[in-house]
């Protein structure tokens, strides 16, 4: 743990005691530098583990704005992820800006909701319903190898893709497939993460390749040892 992760931690746990929304406010940008600096579920829910509800749901709900910017990035800069999210009629860049706009507004398309959990979604285009829970939000992570920040962005723009006309399979209540879409949308938009994620897999394949043939030629030694 870097000596930055250990002052982060500390930071966010002095620099809240209210509960007033407007000092979470104030207090916030410095935040998500220190949220972003951790990147990491278990020290982003400690660090995060005394401040009250509202603010939890405000910190939570300006990761989504920032993110949500990364993930219009993306679309801008990812051919693949941009003709995927188009594939349902919809321009995914101004669908995903108009659903930013209305974070933290009543009735918002888009926003952070405990009921949200991993991420909920119902309802197409501008008429739909995104909510993400602020815990699973801040410091969940989906695909095995991600980091919070990716699996964030993953997530907006997977709810993203069942808003924009359900380019990717509906997954409600099928964890299957939530995984393989959680799949699709980690390969065309963001590749790098992807090839990284496939990569260590086949490294983690090959490690239990080697401690297993390890594991037998010691069982071959003590059968021999037992023999002899
Ligand atoms: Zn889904």
């Amino acid at each position: 743990m870097s000596l930055w992760s250990v002052f982060a931690r500390r930071a966010l746990k002095n620099i809240f005691p209210s509960n007033e929304v407007s000092n979470a406010k104030r207090i916030i940008p410095m935040l998500l530098e220190q949220v972003a600096v951790l990147d990491d579920p278990a020290l982003i829910r400690e660090a995060i583990s005394e401040l009250s509800k509202t603010e939890t749901k405000e910190l939570a709900r300006e990761v989504l704005r920032k993110r949500t910017d990364e993930a219009v990035e993306v679309l801008r800069a990812c051919d693949s992820c941009r003709e995927l999210l188009a594939g349902g009629g919809y321009d995914p860049i101004e669908l995903l800006e108009t659903l930013k706009n209305s974070i933290g507004k009543k009735s918002a398309p888009m926003d952070i909701d405990a009921s949200g959990r991993g991420g909920s979604q119902m309802g197409q285009g501008y008429e739909t319903r995104i909510r993400f829970g602020p815990l699973d939000f801040l410091a969940g992570t989906s695909l095995d190898g991600m980091t919070v920040r990716e699996s964030q962005i993953q997530v907006i723009l997977h709810e993203l893709a069942h808003a924009a006309g359900d380019v990717i399979p509906p997954d409600g209540g099928n964890p299957a497939e939530s995984l393989r879409n959680q799949r699709r949308i980690t390969r065309a938009c963001l590749p790098e993460t992807y090839e990284r994620i496939r990569s260590q897999k086949s490294v983690d394949r090959s490690q239990n390749k080697n401690i297993s043939e390890r594991m037998e030629q010691g069982r071959h030694q003590r059968k021999r040892n037992t023999h002899t």
